[in-house]
């Protein structure tokens, strides 16, 4: 297995929906490439922050404030 095959086969990888013969040759290739243990680590990072974060419920004040902003910009309009 060379790096770039780990790169093609990381989102399947990352999913866990890697057949389990190739999971376990990229394993052996992350447990002697630190390239490509960066990139895993990496990606699997920017996945958990994306599927974790959620959006901010807004608070009284500031949803008052958008609301404004929208009422003056469609009263605007002709
Ligand atoms: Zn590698």
């Amino acid at each position: 297995m060379k790096c770039k095959d780990v790169v093609k086969e990381l989102a399947d990888y990352l999913d866990e929906a890697l057949d389990p013969t190739l999971r376990m040759s990229i394993e052996e290739h992350l447990g002697n490439c630190k390239d490509c243990r960066v990139v895993v680590d990496t990606t699997k990072q920017t996945i958990d922050i994306f599927c974790n974060s959620e959006p901010a419920p807004l608070s009284e004040p500031t949803r008052e404030r958008l609301h404004q902003a929208l009422i003056k910009r469609l009263r605007r309009r002709p």
